[in-house]
């Protein structure tokens, strides 16, 4: 029998770049094609009605039911004349993929055929939603969950070779009001946000009455050919390769960094953008990453809602386009062991109404005090919540990224860059700088000094989780595959309750008397001196900084089952219900849902595993030990000396002890996932899954990679590292 993985080898040996239909010239000429924009809604909509959905959509509110059939109806007029057929509530439950579920617009009335789209169905559906996963709010007999439309997302039409189908974007609430979804939340924050960021603005100006989140996610992934991914159940069943020997080149050559883009994957980029275009999603920035086979995109900034969207979007259409170009996406957060892992950056800021972004510092020291205090805050917030912000990145997939190669560790720290460490440094001194009750002795305190383009972001530190680069934070510890509305959520929601805090100590010290920016200055003050450990400046990455965390108390929890106990402590339980997030019953389940989330991934992994070596390591190694025995059989007869057969011999115990040691460790594998199942408790059994089933997964790989590297490459069956990592 002919080895599958050399014929697909010889497939890939004569694949041509595919052309896409019709390559766009102007970008602008398409944007926006499939969304059903504000700007189009004019033209749809009478006046009025257009106002009113004008004022909703700039306020975040929900669709007024007295509007919502006429504006249903522009909706559907549009829809169809771009030629779609069918409907959906577009959703995201906490399975973390995207939920449709299509309705025709054509209905019979009195037996006679209508294309039919009501101003309910726009707003509100009930999807049968008894497998979503709910942590236990919803009781299947009773499945009622109900998706409703966010006006401040845009409706938009996915189309395929196929078909188009009208998308409302909506959240995910069960029939009692709780949140079963990412978006919920997500919005409560960011209006929790907006409502304790206007009153810190209009300490300094006036006509600031909205502040959203803003947020531009970087999208990293790997490209494999479609060929060897079918090969890999692993990859097919978990996203990530269990087993698979290092090559002898991976990445220390540095040379797929910011290198020129193979022609293939730049056709399927190329198609993927103009997609993305088609549908709104502000594209800007393509290149390879720093692992071969490796590849980054972001777009521009959008309202977090919105940007969240758009990169759940953006993941779909990838995993589609790579079809036509027989590539597969592979957004794991550790495809490769030994190899870079793939995030999503988050950079998030704030902007407001005036058109002010309040982490960029202005030209004048009034504006550089507005910067400072949001800045200190947030640093502030990070280092006070530092472990509900490690809980919101926590994923099974994402345990194997963090603290691994090139990424940054399980503890969370924030860059702030020398320019502002100074800055900081200075305003903490407190002999020196006494503050008097003057309106203008901060200006003594180097604030006026602060330059309006900070830092041009020369001092770039990427080792760490949590960097301010000039204008933005940039959350580097968000996994590839991750929702972004939970990190988001988290930061919104901290941030928010941040500012309330400093609100009222600021009131509190006015009330006696104080001058606002000397009071302002003695509240950062102290907020500099109490946040000061979770600042860092070093080598994020290094062996170091882990010794000096330590030191400094800082948490280095390295597994996610461990991670999540953030989201139900008391002082988070409070938090959540003080700032209108989560009720505790939401927060419970939400962490119920995600340990079950881990287990599910590690059970499977090790299920995979096992198949693996038992229907393909272990029978591949098997024909390869026939081959050496019959030769040292026949060579033996042959009447040769056993030194000339020694090689041989070696090699046949050698592979024995390996292939001994994986059927032993697949077994007790076996044994401690049994084991685990019969916890009773869905934390101690994800903990179990954590500390006895993961070890086995890792000690099988090394024995099975050994054999991948002493048995005859003819008859290896699984697609090798060297083979998947460079594309041709
Ligand atoms: P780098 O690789 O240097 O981090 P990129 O250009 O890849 O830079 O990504 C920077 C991201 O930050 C982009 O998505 C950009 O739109 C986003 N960004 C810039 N300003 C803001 C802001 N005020 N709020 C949120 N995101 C921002
Ligand atoms: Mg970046």
């Amino acid at each position: 029998m002919e080895n599958t993985r050399h014929k697909a080898l010889e497939v890939i040996q004569s694949r041509k770049p595919s052309v896409s239909a019709k390559p766009v010239e102007k970008v602008s000429e398409i944007f926006g094609q499939h969304v059903f924009t504000l700007e189009k809604m004019k033209t749809y909509l009478e006046r009025d009605i257009y106002d009113q959905m004008a004022y909703i959509i700039e306020h975040g509110e929900t669709l007024d039911r007295s509007i919502a059939d006429k504006v249903a109806n522009a909706i559907k007029i549009w829809a169809m004349e771009k030629g779609a057929t069918h409907y959906t509530h577009w959703f995201q439950p906490l399975t973390g993929l995207t939920a449709e579920k299509h309705d025709a617009f054509f209905d019979l009335e009195k037996g006679e055929p209508v294309e039919r789209f009501s101003g309910g169905n726009l707003a509100q559906a009930e999807p049968d939603a008894s497998s979503f996963p709910s942590g236990g709010i919803r009781n299947t007999f009773e499945a009622r969950g109900y998706t409703a439309w966010d006006p401040s997302s845009p409706a938009f039409i996915f189309e395929n070779r196929f078909g188009k189908t009208l998308c409302i974007p909506t959240i995910f609430v069960s029939y009692t009001g709780e949140a079963l979804d990412f978006k919920a939340p997500l919005l409560k924050s960011m209006e929790a946000l907006n409502q304790a960021a206007v009153p810190v603005c209009q300490l300094f100006d006036r006509n600031i009455t909205r502040v959203v989140a803003t947020l531009g996610a970087e999208q990293e992934y790997f490209l494999v050919d479609r060929s060897l991914y079918d090969l890999r159940p692993d990859l097919v069943l978990t996203g990530r390769t269990l087993l698979g020997h290092r090559p002898a080149r991976g990445q220390q050559l540095d040379d797929h960094y910011f290198g020129s883009i193979s022609e293939r994957v730049f056709a399927f980029m190329k198609e993927f953008e103009t997609e993305a275009y088609k549908l709104g999603i502000p594209l800007t920035t393509r290149h390879n990453e720093v692992a071969p086979s490796q590849f980054e995109c972001a777009p521009i900034f959008e309202e977090i809602n919105v940007a969240v969207d758009h990169n759940q979007l953006l993941m779909d259409l990838m995993d589609r386009v790579a079809s036509n170009h027989n590539f597969k996406v592979l957004l794991h957060e550790k495809p490769f062991a030994g190899i870079n892992g793939s995030g999503k950056h988050n950079n998030w800021s704030m902007g407001t109404n005036t058109g002010k972004n309040l982490l960029s510092p202005g030209s004048n020291p009034k504006d550089n005090l507005m910067f400072l205090t949001f800045f200190v805050n947030i640093i502030k917030a990070v280092h006070d919540h530092a472990d509900l912000l490690r809980a919101s990145i926590a994923s099974a997939s994402n345990d194997h990224r963090l603290g691994a190669n090139e990424a940054p560790p399980a503890i969370i720290s924030a860059f702030i860059g020398s320019q502002l460490t100074e800055i900081l440094d200075e305003l903490e001194k407190p002999s020196r700088k006494k503050l008097d009750n003057s309106p203008k002795s901060y200006l003594k305190l180097g604030i006026s000094k602060i330059p309006e383009i900070l830092l041009d972001n020369t001092d770039r530190n990427r080792t760490s989780p949590f960097a301010f680069t000039g204008n933005k934070f940039e959350f580097r510890a968000v996994g590839s595959s991750a929702n972004n509305s939970a990190p988001m959520t988290v930061l919104n929601t901290i941030v928010a309750d941040q500012l309330v805090e400093f609100k009222k100590t600021l009131e509190r010290k006015t009330t006696r008397g104080k001058k606002k920016e000397t009071a302002i200055l003695e509240i950062l003050r102290a907020y500099i001196k109490d946040s000061k450990n979770v600042r860092f400046e070093g080598n994020g990455y290094s062996q170091e900084w882990v010794e000096e965390a330590e030191r400094r108390g800082l948490s280095n929890i390295k597994k996610t089952p461990r991670a999540l106990d953030a989201y139900v402590t008391d002082s988070s339980l409070h938090l959540f219900a003080r700032r209108n997030i989560f009720t505790p019953k939401e927060a419970h389940a939400r962490h119920d849902i995600m340990l079950d989330h881990y287990i599910m991934k590690v059970q499977i992994e090790a299920r995979v595993l096992g198949d693996l070596c038992m229907n393909q390591v272990i029978p591949a190694t098997i024909s390869y030990l026939n081959q050496l025995l019959s030769n040292v059989q026949a060579m033996k007869a042959a009447g040769l000396d056993k030194s000339l057969y020694a090689a041989q011999t070696e090699l046949v115990s050698e592979i024995s002890g390996h292939l001994n040691a994986v059927k032993t460790k697949v077994d007790q594998l076996v044994e401690s996932r049994k084991k685990a199942n019969s916890i009773a408790g869905t934390r101690d059994r994800a903990i179990a899954y954590a500390d006895e089933v993961l070890p086995f997964i890792a000690e099988i790989r090394y024995h099975g990679d050994k054999l991948e590297s002493l048995v005859s490459d003819e008859l290896w069956p699984l697609p090798k590292y060297r083979e998947m990592l460079f594309l041709r």
